[in-house]
């Protein structure tokens, strides 16, 4: 079987999802919409309504693939208003609200805003915000990115129908396939982290995307949107750690004015610092519910992350060690290492022994940064901004050097999203892949890129008849 091509995830792509047409008219589909919003790609800090009002999203809610609004549960805040709950309902065009019906629908009475693709009034009586002109990037260069989903909920234990075509692949293949699928789906990190860095420069960029990924499932919105208020250079003085811990934790409202019962005197020196400092960010605070703190392992508090994450504007800014990290030589495996000791915090008595300001003391410590958060920062973060400045310099040997790091990167935490693509694509074979992070980003930028345009019967897929075309020497 012969070797595959560099470019062949891209071409396979392109055949399945032919890009559309851009013109100066081109209305995007609703999904795309959607899709925009759920993962802000906006130019966050100059959003306007369609009223002229300023909007800050502190959190966009959680997308409703049920009856209803399309985004349940957002915080938002609206000019100098206090912060305003609510849910958020997509149209491409302002009368879908009517046309919808949603105007006379009890499912919608909570909506607080109403987001279209282009209008200069909306009639909804609620406010409303066109998305053209706050986009981060022009839509061409989004358009790989949007045309895929988040894959619905699909039956666990079902095969898909390219199961048969890709266990037919020659061991060697299917690797080599996996890897073009993680490979492009770094790219395509690395894009947002480019469109990002335009408007808010590359240290920010990657800041705000550390923090993200700091936030796990459930938190990286109010996790960016800290990222978004305190960030390097806003740590009151150098190696002013408590400083800087009390910043980011009152910023997310993670500093009640009511000590906990347990540690309060640490809890008293961190409000001190805190209650100074805190009219500069009058208005910005988060609310404490825009945060989900229940079900989460206590390592992912996001007390402890912020705890993590102000030594990184404080004593140790990781921006020019991730250069020079990048620029050492030595294997994934010992990269790894050097980049949890990167990333990982300096001596923090108290928090290598709490999970939260108010928890008992650990009998053992803990560092704040394990193996497992570290792979994603890599994996999500470090590597694709690494990428994105590469490419951004026109370094094709940095940008190579990058992919060799990032294909060689230990496997990370297995997860529910990989073991459904493990499933539905490989029918849960013991087959070997390799134990890496790039596996894992594979499976899941397959599952992505081709089970998020599909359903359940993999109804219009097109990847097992371009596997078997493979296999019978077809092109593409
Ligand atoms: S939708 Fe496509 S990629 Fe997903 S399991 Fe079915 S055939 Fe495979």
């Amino acid at each position: 079987m012969p070797k595959l091509p560099a470019d062949l995830y891209r071409r396979w792509i392109e055949t399945a999802f032919p890009p559309p047409a851009f013109h100066d008219g081109f209305i995007p589909p609703e999904r795309w919409l959607q899709q925009i919003w759920r993962h802000q790609r906006l130019l966050r800090d100059a959003l306007r309504t369609i009223e002229g009002e300023e909007l800050r999203v502190l959190h966009p809610g959680f997308w409703n693939r049920a009856a209803g609004p399309d985004f349940r549960g957002a915080i938002l805040r609206f000019g100098e208003s206090t912060v305003v709950r609510g849910d958020v309902e997509i149209d491409l065009v302002p009368a879908g609200w009517k046309g919808h019906r949603h105007a006379v629908n009890p499912a919608y009475r909570n909506v607080v805003l109403h987001v279209v693709w282009d209008a200069d009034q909306d009639g909804t009586g609620r406010p409303a915000l066109a998305l053209r002109g706050h986009l981060d990037a022009p839509l061409a260069e989004m358009a790989p990115w949007l045309s895929a989903e988040a894959p619905r909920t699909l039956p666990e234990g079902v095969r898909g129908q390219c199961c048969g075509p890709l266990r037919a692949l020659p061991a060697d293949t299917l690797d080599e396939l996996v890897r073009l699928a993680a490979l492009a789906r770094l790219e395509r990190k690395a894009e947002a982290f480019a469109a990002r860095a335009r408007h808010a420069g590359w240290h920010r960029s990657l800041w705000e995307g550390l923090l993200g990924g700091l936030g796990y499932r459930n938190n990286t919105w109010p996790m960016r949107r800290v990222a978004e208020l305190v960030g390097p250079g806003d740590a009151p003085a150098p190696e002013d750690l408590e400083g800087a811990q009390a910043s980011l934790l009152g910023v997310a409202g993670l500093l009640s004015a009511e000590p906990p019962r347990r540690n309060p005197a640490r809890f008293r020196a961190l409000w001190d610092r805190w209650w100074r400092d805190r009219d500069r960010f009058h208005g910005s605070i988060l609310p404490v519910d825009a945060w989900r703190l229940g079900g989460m392992r206590p390592a992912n508090h996001p007390q402890r992350r912020l705890a993590l994450a102000a030594h990184w504007i404080s004593g140790r800014p990781p921006f020019g060690a991730i250069d020079a990290w990048m620029a050492a030589g030595g294997d994934a495996v010992s990269a790894s290492e050097a980049l949890r000791g990167i990333l990982g915090a300096g001596a923090d008595p108290f928090w290598e022994r709490h999970w939260t300001l108010g928890s008992a003391s650990l009998e053992i410590g803990q560092p704040l940064l394990g193996m497992a958060r570290a792979t994603d920062l890599a994996v999500n973060a470090v590597l694709p901004w690494l990428l994105a400045r590469a490419t951004a310099g026109g370094d094709p040997a940095m940008r190579r050097r990058v992919e060799e790091r990032y294909i060689g990167w230990p496997a990370g935490e297995e997860n529910s999203v990989l073991r459904l693509a493990r499933q539905r694509l490989l029918g849960g074979a013991r087959r070997v892949l390799p134990r890496t992070a790039a596996t894992q980003q594979g499976l899941m930028g397959l599952e992505r890129d081709f089970c998020g345009h599909s359903d359940a019967l993999c109804s219009g897929c097109r990847l097992p008849d371009l596997v078997g075309g493979w296999m019978a020497g077809a092109a593409p």
